[in-house]
This record gives structure tokens, sequence and C-alpha cells, in this order.
């Protein structure tokens, strides 16, 4: 069954050409009528997908000690601006200032940057803030950043190899119009596809992939760092280092599923490239550390603490589901080793917590 943006999409195509894999993920996730994000609450165990602070109130608890003790380390601004980019149902901002208020000299001025209505509108029954469409229309200045599984949602390109160069993935439609398919551009160079220099090695047949968003939002948000004072803390599954992979999913009620088929209705992500991430905030004078595992990360924050406390007040069935999502968060074949913790940071402030030095 094609959905309405599959048709506008096959439209388009016929008309222009086929499209990059950024340009059907942008409009697949951000068609202002049709798309994943600006006609739903995806989150949950009702819709597509459950994230970390959707999981346990101790996720977003220990983000808010890690933001106090990075306040503490700037300087202690009053107040401190508190940025979330893609804050879903706003449960992890609302986590972290009830948190905050275990320190009574630290006033958050929240600002949430979202493009979605439907979320706007859930984050306005949860917390107090300030809204904005970009970082961009945040006043400059020092700040706390966060963001979890939203860099998964920024639009990816992807090469596939092919004898000496890459050709880039592209869609299109069937010949008979009716079904959006794969197919492949002319040939580019790697420097000139944007791959880093660790994928001269890839072989044929392997896909390799890019994210400018991502890379221009790390250059964006460091050059903020080291002007204005403060750190960022992105969370999100992805890899260490860069290397080949299509990582590029669709998901829908908690179902993997083919990422042409349903736009607009399922999820689509990509892994996020944290050497390349890491590399374009370096470059953009920012201090980087991590990535850490999410487990670690974590844990040097004192889930396990944390949890034993909310236990000794929980009844058995209460202590129960504590354990469950606290392993769901840490476990290595849960979100504990593919999920990771990034920090970006003011080079002249102390290390952030939860990353070994
Ligand atoms: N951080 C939340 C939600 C993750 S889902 C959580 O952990 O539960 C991704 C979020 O990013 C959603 O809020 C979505 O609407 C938002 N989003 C996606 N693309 C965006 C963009 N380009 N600009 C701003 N927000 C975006």
């Amino acid at each position: 069954m094609p959905t309405p943006l599959s048709m506008l999409l096959a439209e388009r195509i016929r008309r222009a050409g086929p499209l990059t894999v950024a340009d059907y993920m942008q409009a697949a996730l951000g068609h202002p009528e049709h798309g994943y994000y600006r006609t739903r609450d995806p989150l949950g165990a009702a819709g597509d997908f459950v994230t970390a602070p959707e999981i346990s109130q101790i996720f977003g608890e220990l983000i808010g000690l890690w933001i106090a003790d990075c306040w503490d380390g700037m300087g202690r601004p009053d107040p401190l601006r508190i940025v979330e980019l893609g804050p879903g149902r706003g449960t992890l901002m609302a986590d972290v200032l009830r948190t905050l208020k275990v320190v009574p000299e630290l006033a958050a001025d929240p600002w949430l940057v979202e493009t979605s209505p439907v979320l706007r509108e859930a984050q306005r029954q949860r917390v107090a803030a300030r809204w904005a469409d970009t970082l961009a229309d945040v006043p400059a200045g020092p700040m706390i950043l966060i963001a979890n599984e939203f860099l998964d949602a920024l639009p990816i390109r992807q090469f596939v190899r092919d004898g000496g160069g890459w050709r880039e993935r592209l869609v299109t439609v069937s010949a008979d119009g009716g079904a959006l398919e794969w197919t492949l551009g002319a040939p580019v160079g790697r420097e000139a596809a944007g791959l880093p220099a660790a994928l001269e090695a890839a072989r044929d047949g392997d896909v390799a992939e890019t994210c400018p968003d991502a890379l221009a939002l790390a250059a964006e948000v460091a050059a903020r760092l080291a002007r204005g004072g403060g750190a960022a803390l992105f969370i999100d599954y992805g890899t260490t280092a860069s290397r080949p992979g299509d990582s590029l999913q669709a998901v829908r009620a908690h179902q993997y599923q083919d990422p042409l088929a349903a736009p607009g209705d399922a999820d689509l992500t990509a892994h996020v490239d944290f050497a390349a991430l890491a590399d374009a905030a370096r470059a953009a004078g920012a201090a980087v550390h991590g990535p850490a595992p999410q487990s670690l990360f974590l844990e040097a924050l004192g889930v396990f603490g944390r949890a034993q406390a909310l236990k000794r007040r929980a009844t058995a069935a209460q202590a129960r589901e504590i354990d469950l999502a606290v392993h769901r968060l840490t476990a290595p074949d849960q979100m504990g080793s593919l999920f990771k913790a990034i920090a970006l940071a003011d080079p002249s402030m102390p290390p952030p917590a939860g990353f070994a030095s």
C-alpha cells in the first residue's frame, strides 16, 4: 500500500530525477504535512519505539546530576541555559529539572528545540520552557546542551563502493511507476563523497554513510561552547570508529521494515559515526570526551546506587520494574554498548563527569 507521501515522492522523482537517501529521509521524517515526526507522538509501548528517558526516571536524574556538575565547572552561571534537541515527550527535561531542585543555587533556563507540533504539545504538558525551531534561534552565551536519540534522526547520505570509487545510493521509481526502489548515481571519489579516509579500505559492494547535518551541528555546537562556555551531551546508537555498513533502518510498531515501504508512517534512523562527529567538534574548537558505552557512562554517574535507593521505598513489583529498567539501559545485549555518550566541552572547563580520563 503506497502512503500519501510515497505517491508525492514518486511524482517528484518522475519530474526531477532520483532522490538522495538524505532527501528521502528528510521528507519521510520532516515533510510539513506527511512527515513522520510532524503527525504523531511515536514514543512508548503503543507507539513505534521506546527511548531511555521513557524506560526509567533514573536516566534523566543522572543527566540532571551531570548537568549540575558541569554547571559547577563552568563557574556557576546564573541562570544556566539548558538546551535540549529533539525532546520527544519532554520526559528527559522534566526529570532533569526535577533533579536540579536539589541544587537551589542553580536557576535553570530551559529551551527545547523541536520541529514537531504534536511533540511540542506533549512537551508543554510536562515542562515550562521556551521553544525554538533550530539551535540558531537559541540566544548565544554559556549553555549545557543535551540530546538523546536526536542525531540518529538526521538525514544521511549513502555511497556504495564500486571499483576504485563510490556511487551514491538513490531512490527512484520502478519502471511501472508504482513503487519506490533503489538505484545508483554516477561514480564519485571518496573526498567528493565526503567520506573519511578510514573508508579507503572498503571493499566492492560496501556501503558507507555520511551525515552532513550531524557534522554541521557538531561544528555549530562546538563553536558556541568554545566562544560562550559550557558542554553538550549526545547519547545515541552508533559506532566508535568510521567503518562501512548500511545502518538505515525503518521501525514501525517495534518491528523493522523495508525503509522504502511506508515513508511518513515508519521511523527512519541511521547509526551515528561518533569518530566523524568528534573530529568535526574538535576542528571547531571543542574538547571531546568519550564516546563511552552507555553502560559505563551511567555506571560512572551512579545508576546502580540510585536504583538501590529507589528500591528501598518501592513495593516488590516496583522493585522488579526498576531492576528490569536498569537492565535495559545497561546490559550489553540491550542498550548498554550499542548506545554511546559523547560530550563536547569548552576546553577551559574541567572534564565533565561520566567519562574515564
Ligand atoms: N529525545 C527524545 C525523543 C527522541 S525522538 C527521547 O529520548 O525520548 C527524536 C526527536 O527529535 C523528536 O522529538 C523529533 O520530533 C525531534 N526531531 C527530529 N528531527 C528534528 C529536527 N530536524 N529538528 C528538531 N527536532 C527534530
